[in-house]
Formats: C-alpha cells, sequence, structure tokens
C-alpha cells in the first residue's frame, strides 16, 4: 500500500526557514507562489524578460525577478515553467546559482528522469507535484481544504529532504487532503503513461473511431458527436465520483451488459500489447528523445497533427453545438 502523509506529519517551520524560489507563473506557479506566501513563506517569483504574467504576479502581491535573481537569493528553488524549455533555464538561470545545501524542486520527474537536467551532488532533488490543475489547487487551498499530492526524492544531499517536500506541501494545501510518497521514476512513467495511453491518447482514439464509425455508416454527425463525445462527460463524472460501479449502477442495464460483452471487443489484447510497448518506450527513454527532438526542431509534426485534428468533423460539429449549450464553458480556466 501506498505511504500516505497529512498536515501532522509534516513541519510547516521547515519551509518557513527557508527562501523559496518559484520559477514560473503559469497554472501551478501562481497556485505555489500565491499559498506559499499566504502560509507565512519567503517567496519571489522568478520570470524571464517579457514574460506575460509578470503583471498579474506583482498584481497579486508577489515579488518578481529574474529566474537567475531568483535562483541566486532563494535556497528552495521551484521549476514550473513548461518541461521542454526546464533544461535550458536550469543551465542558464539556475545551476550557475545552485550551492551545497540548497534544494531543487519539480511538479513532474520528465528532466531529471530522462537526464535533461542533472543536478550537482550537493543539492536535494525533490518532487511535489498537486494531482490537479494549478486553478483547483489555489482554489482548495483558498477555501482551506486542499488537492492531493504526491512528493519523491531523488537525491537526499542533506538527509532531510523529504521533511523539506512535506513541508513544501503542507504549505500548498497538499497535506490537507494527503501526501502520496513515490519516486520520480514512477511519477515520470506513470504520468506519461497514462496521458498518452488513457486519458489524452487513449480516449481521444477512441472518441474519434468511434464519431467515423456512426458518421461512416450514415448517421447525423450531430448525433454522432452527442453519443461519442458529449456523454463521456456524465460517464467520467460517474467513475470519478464512485468507480466504475457507481457508473454501471447509474447506466441502464442495458448500457451495462453492452458494456461487459462489447468493452473487451474494442480494447482488445493486441491494445494492451500495445499499451505494454507505449511503456516500454517510455521507460527506456525512446518517448522522451523523440518528444524533445520534435519540440527543439521546431514542432513540425506536431504541428501537423493539430491541424488535421482541428478540421476534423468531430471538431467542427462540436464547435457549432457546443453553442446551443449556454452552460458549457468553452473559454479556458
Ligand atoms: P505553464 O505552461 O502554465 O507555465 C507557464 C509559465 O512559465 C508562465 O509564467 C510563463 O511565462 C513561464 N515561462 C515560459 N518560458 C519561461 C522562461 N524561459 N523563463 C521563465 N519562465 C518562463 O506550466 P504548468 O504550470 O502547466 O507546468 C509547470 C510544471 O508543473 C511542469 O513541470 C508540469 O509538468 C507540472 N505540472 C503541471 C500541472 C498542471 O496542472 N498544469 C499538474 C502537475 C504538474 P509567460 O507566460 O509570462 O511568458
Ligand atoms: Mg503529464
Ligand atoms: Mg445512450
Amino acid at each position: 500500500m501506498a505511504e500516505l502523509f497529512y498536515d501532522a506529519d509534516a513541519d510547516l517551520s521547515i519551509i518557513q526557514g527557508r527562501k523559496v524560489a518559484v520559477i514560473g507563473y503559469g497554472s501551478q506557479g501562481h497556485a505555489h507562489a500565491l499559498s506559499l506566501r499566504d502560509s507565512g513563506v519567503d517567496v519571489r517569483v522568478g520570470l524571464h524578460e517579457g514574460s506575460k504574467s509578470k503583471a498579474k504576479a506583482e498584481e497579486q502581491g508577489l515579488r518578481v525577478v529574474t529566474p537567475a535573481e531568483a535562483a541566486a537569493e532563494a535556497d528552495v528553488i521551484m521549476i514550473l515553467i513548461p518541461d521542454p524549455i526546464q533544461a535550458k533555464v536550469y543551465e542558464e538561470s539556475i545551476a550557475p546559482h545552485l550551492n551545497d545545501g540548497d534544494a531543487l524542486f519539480f511538479a513532474h520527474g520528465f528532466n531529471v528522469r530522462f537526464g535533461f537536467i542533472k543536478p550537482p551532488a550537493g543539492v536535494d532533488v525533490a518532487l511535489v507535484a498537486p494531482k490537479g490543475p494549478g486553478h483547483l489547487v489555489r482554489r482548495q487551498y483558498e477555501e482551506g481544504r486542499g488537492v492531493p499530492a504526491i512528493a519523491a526524492v531523488e537525491q537526499d544531499a542533506t538527509g532531510n529532504a523529504f521533511a523539506l517536500a512535506l513541508s513544501y506541501a503542507k504549505a500548498i494545501g497538499g497535506t490537507r487532503a494527503g501526501v502520496i510518497k513515490t519516486t520520480f521514476t514512477e511519477e515520470t512513467e506513470t504520468d506519461l503513461f497514462g496521458e498518452q495511453a488513457v486519458l489524452c491518447g487513449g480516449a481521444s482514439a477512441l472518441v474519434k473511431a468511434g464519431f467515423e464509425t456512426l458518421v461512416e455508416a450514415g448517421y447525423q454527425p450531430e448525433i454522432a458527436y452527442f453519443e461519442c463525445l458529449h456523454e463521456l462527460k456524465l460517464i467520467v463524472d460517474l467513475m470519478y465520483e464512485g468507480g466504475l460501479e457507481k457508473m454501471r449502477w447509474s447506466v441502464s442495464e442495458t448500457a451495462e451488459w453492452g458494456d461487459y460483452v462489447t468493452g473487451p471487443r474494442i480494447i482488445t489484447a493486441d491494445t494492451k500489447a500495445e499499451m505494454k510497448k507505449v511503456l516500454t518506450e517510455i521507460q527506456d527513454g525512446t518517448f522522451a528523445k523523440n518528444w524533445m527532438d520534435e519540440y527543439h526542431g521546431g514542432l513540425k509534426k506536431y504541428n501537423e497533427y493539430k491541424t488535421q485534428d482541428e478540421k476534423h468533423l468531430l471538431e467542427t460539429t462540436g464547435k457549432e453545438l457546443r453553442k446551443l449549450m449556454s452552460w458549457v464553458n468553452d473559454e479556458e480556466a
């Protein structure tokens, strides 16, 4: 069973005794920086020249400096900028300011796990990752609750890295809900696998294939959209609340019977064999290398895939249909 840690297991005074730099002020960055501050932690935000989020951070009362200045001032540096640019910012602005006893923190293990960032031996390296988007993390904190988080230590130079990570997690509300101990390897590999095989890749491909099957058989795209995409939310909400059991309790017996007999015809032993291949390519670094090559090569294929799907009948149909649903919010969070 997983090891869980709560408020009583974490000592807030540890992080309150440190100087924290939050590099980046996006989804996670704003939530961490504001909640650290509200927990009585000495925090500054590191943002690059011309940053769009700088004004917002200052408006919210935070002190903003460059990533290099933030890293130089602080002894705990949390990197919360997009994963593909972390290695460059680390080399240029953070590494030159790392001293023995400092701590380098992440919310995702990607760069450390695949060796794009190699911190020096005297530095603690830890991960604190809330299991939810930054806006929820901040809202829960403000309401006196928290989003569950995971924490891991990759390098324990001081011998106190995990206690520091738990203290940080407490300051952003994580231990109010519960913090699960993991490793950089487990966090990174399961995160990549989940988003590729199930959450983003698997779900998009399933929705598209179902939609195309109905439309190619002559059914109206609008009806196919409702069946294959729109209703997915209702089903996933039920699973989220009460697992497969609650979903099956809520749907009709006919739907439940179809679930049992047809599901395994769609996700077959072949699909699972392919999932294992996907996992192997994540574990051996093939995926990470290919993705970084694509990213730094100018995102050609990425943009091709994006444009292709934007033109897909599923997307153009959905765009029109969602206008009929006043309660569906299509704006960015
Ligand atoms: P965002 O994409 O929201 O981060 C954007 C921030 O990074 C902005 O403040 C942006 O500045 C800043 N930024 C961009 N380039 C630079 C640069 N060169 N130097 C300094 N700052 C820069 O990131 P997320 O919050 O989504 O992700 C941060 C980390 O958290 C990642 O490791 C991610 O895997 C992890 N994570 C994310 C979760 C999420 O909910 N999104 C959940 C759990 C983990 P500006 O826009 O002002 O130019
Ligand atoms: Mg991810
Ligand atoms: Mg139905």
